[in-house]
């Protein structure tokens, strides 16, 4: 083992910092001894032993304070400052350990062991692999802390003096004082790489989270910094223009209202709770817009507004009457509703519908209902409502929320008693949003509706006093619980005789008024009437009729104006002028009797229809074919028909083995138009047994029915609605259900005087009645 040489120099406690060999630095020096000692080694070789104190703090430290291993240095340069202090600059030469301290009163002498790096093998490869790592670390590191430049290793990837590499780096490295002397007392190179590759890593990733930190901080610092910095601004410009009080004085204004308003408790002082908030939240900030409309809501609200009830039965009935022609039922029911409801006070309102056809007046009695009741009304459309958020509302927290519907239109009514009418209930239909017709259940439920939670107020509001009523076109699609609620009026189309009484009563005095004229001035005469209904309109309702008489009296008072004249008097020669050629010369029935083509009568939601069936057969195969865009249910019909008439050919004359020489077309005309439903099975067979046999159908006969296999003819829905049609249409003669007897009640005289009902058990019943 080499000798280590041994020097007797001055030495200084250092405090709070080390020095590496090869490292030159500078440090202040102001204790007496330690000046004593600067000053012995400046008159000597310039050479110093600098090692450090165990705890900084110590003033007058001891030998048994001071570290044994430490560096031997030369001093390059003293500099003295004001007042005592010396500023030097050293650098170490290599480590030594004090063997003995040599006794001296005014500083610390000892002798000195001085420690030189051992020299290693060149391809050591252990030192190699260590050496790597190293440097890899350290350029992480550098990256990272971005505060030392690369520069610092130059020289020194020389393998032959590992040691200096990681003395170098651990003086740059921010550690501790005492790892630092750890470093120092690192006499074995493998062990003191290692410990620099350990101190290197958990550098790295200190600085790693400190980074990530930074970002995230100095993100959000940059963000707050930015509104403070905006928020003074605006307010150093709205002292400058003097509304600094602008917010003190909203907040008043919004205090006051809230006194005034006579909300209930819990609103109250939930209206008081976010006004306080908003007094916080800085006048300009997002958060308070939203209070804002918050606060608007609650207070446009009619918590405790009410309308008084016209409870006088003869002056409701008289202006439900001079408002509406005919719609018996409807009016009936409501002057019911009034007459219990005046005896016994609180009465939980049914929830009428009111089903049919669009344009019979289901919207516009409701709203005659209000009037003759004393209340106000709101109507809202729930066709296309797919989604819960629509009836009850979204939460105040997302952004641009707002109540539901039913909030909206209690805002709108201005009376916590409106009449409400629900419009198109059948048309709401169903995603994954949830279940709107759920919610509206839950509005339409007397037992619970008086606590109704809409999301976005976040309080109760009472609906119990609201009367709802709703409107449909069809019952089909209306889903089940709601249906059980509700308590269904039908209001079904109208005859021709029955509009000319709407038009002449209601349509044409309504629409003169409009355009403010009168009768004195433009006078329809009844010809004109009944030709606009009979020619240009093709509907149940009245609504196109309506449009048509708008029009009419447009062009007349053109006619007026431009002729210079006072009145004029409508005759079918002015409507064919004005409304040009007649749109429907109307599906009148055919004039003469066929084989294979019979008339069919169906309903839908737009009212009844007559649907025409044709039959024809050709030699070939067996084959059946079906066009005119079936639905499933008809083409179901069909071939059931078409198995009814092989089963029975005997009976009507056919020949039995038609299946197998001929093909069969069923075609249902106005291809376009997608028919389905069952009641067209007895019109069916009859066409095909007519077409079959050759046998004529009687041209002014329609029908309906279902069938079975069997041959019996089954009953079927809208009774009414298709004789409308079929009168429409000139039949004299309708072949029905049995079944159906029962409704003949509601089929309005006119059409019972000029059609000729035949009810039908059997299809036997039907074919006798209708082929010549
Ligand atoms: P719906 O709601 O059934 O679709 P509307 O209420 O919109 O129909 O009615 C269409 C128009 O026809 C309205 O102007 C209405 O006043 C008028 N109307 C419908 N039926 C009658 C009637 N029986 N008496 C008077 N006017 C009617």
């Amino acid at each position: 083992m080499k000798e280590h040489t041994m020097e007797v120099l001055p030495l200084i406690p250092l405090r709070g910092i080390t020095v590496f060999p090869h490292m030159v630095l500078h440090f202040d020096v102001g204790r007496e001894m330690s000046i004593a000692a600067l000053e012995e080694a400046m008159v000597k070789d310039q050479r110093i032993f600098l090692v450090s104190q165990k705890e900084a703090k110590i003033e007058e430290p001891e030998e048994s304070d001071i570290y044994e291993i430490g560096t031997v240095c030369n001093i390059k340069q003293i500099l003295k400052l004001p007042g005592d202090t010396v500023r030097v600059l050293v650098e170490g030469e290599t480590r030594g350990r004090i063997k003995e301290y040599i006794s001296n009163d005014s500083f610390f002498k000892a002798s000195i062991e001085v420690i030189e790096d051992k020299e290693l093998e060149e391809d050591d490869k252990n030192i190699k692999g260590l050496l790597r790592v190293v440097k890899d670390n350290f350029d992480e590191y550098i990256k990272l802390s971005g505060t030392i430049s690369t520069d610092v290793l130059v020289g020194l990837d020389d393998t032959k003096i590992p040691g200096r590499l990681a003395d170098t780096i651990g003086s740059y490295l921010n550690i501790k004082q005492e790892e630092k002397q750890e470093l120092i007392e690192c006499l074995d190179i493998y062990t003191r790489l290692e410990k620099i590759i350990a101190m290197l890593s958990e550098e790295i990733d200190i600085l790693k989270v400190e980074r990530k930190i930074g970002i995230k901080v100095k993100k959000k610092i940059d963000k707050v910094q930015k509104e403070y910095y905006l928020r003074e601004q605006l307010k150093a410009i709205r002292e400058e223009l003097g509304e600094d009080d602008e917010g003190k004085k909203e907040i008043s204004t919004y205090k006051k209202k809230i006194d005034k308003s006579k909300l209930p408790k819990e609103v109250k002082e939930k209206a008081l709770y976010e006004l306080e908030r908003l007094k916080n939240s800085g006048n300009y900030s997002a958060e308070s817009n939203v209070i804002r409309t918050y606060l608007d809501w609650i207070l446009d609200l009619p918590w405790n507004k009410q309308t008084k009830d016209n409870l006088d039965i003869k002056k409701a009935r008289k202006i439900l009457d001079n408002e509406h022609y005919g719609l018996k039922d409807v009016k009936d029911r409501i002057i019911e509703y009034l007459a219990v409801k005046k005896v016994s006070k609180s009465l939980k309102g049914p929830i009428l519908c009111l089903v049919g056809p669009p344009g019979v007046g289901k919207t516009s009695i409701a709203k005659s209902i209000a009037h003759s009741l004393n209340r106000n009304f709101v109507r809202m459309s729930l066709g296309g409502v797919r989604d819960e958020a629509e009836i009850r509302g979204h939460r105040k927290t997302y952004v641009g929320a707002i109540p539901g519907r039913i909030i909206y239109g209690m805002k709108q009514a201005k009376s916590k008693n409106p009449l409400f009418l629900l419009d198109e209930i059948d048309k709401m239909s169903n995603d994954f949003k949830g279940d709107p017709a759920g919610a509206l259940l839950e509005v339409l439920d007397g037992e619970q509706n008086n606590t109704f939670r809409d999301h976005y107020l976040e309080t109760d509001f009472d609906l119990s006093k609201v009367l709802f009523i709703t409107t449909a076109n069809t019952l089909n699609t209306i889903p089940g619980p709601l249906l059980d609620r509700m308590e269904i009026i039908e209001v079904s189309g109208y005859t021709s005789e029955e509009k000319f009484n709407i038009a002449k009563n209601h349509l044409i005095p309504k629409k003169l008024k409009e355009h403010n004229m009168d009768e004195d001035k433009i006078k329809f005469s009844n010809h004109s009437i009944y030709y606009i209904i009979d020619n240009y309109t093709r509907e149940s309702g009245v609504r196109s009729l309506e449009r048509k008489i708008s029009s009419v009296i447009r062009k007349a008072i053109t006619y007026m104006i431009e002729k210079d004249k006072e009145s004029v008097n409508i005759t079918i020669n002015h409507i064919k002028k004005y409304l040009g050629p007649e749109v429907f010369s109307y599906d009148k029935v055919d004039k003469q009797d066929k084989v294979g083509v019979v008339t069919g009568l169906a309903w839908t939601a737009y009212g009844g229809d007559t649907l025409p069936i044709e039959v024809s057969t050709m030699p070939g195969t067996g084959k059946l074919q079906l066009t005119g865009k079936l639905g499933d249910v008809m083409i179901e019909s069909a071939k059931a028909a078409y198995s009814y008439v092989r089963s029975n050919s005997k009976e009507y004359k056919i020949k039995d083995d038609f299946y197998k020489n001929k093909d069969v077309h069923i075609h249902v005309p106005e291809g376009a138009v997608p028919k389905d439903g069952p009641s067209a099975g007895v019109t069916m067979i009859t066409a095909l047994v007519s077409a079959l046999s050759n046998a004529k159908v009687k041209h002014n006969v329609a029908m309906t029915g279902e069938i079975t296999l069997t041959g019996r003819v089954l009953p079927i829905g809208g009774l009414k609605e298709k004789s409308l049609a079929a009168y429409r249409a000139g039949v004299d003669t309708i072949i029905f259900p049995k079944a159906n007897e029962k409704d003949l009640i509601n089929i309005p005289k006119t059409i019972k005087n000029k059609i000729n009902f035949i009810p039908a058990e059997k299809i036997e019943n039907v074919l006798e009645n209708a082929l010549v």
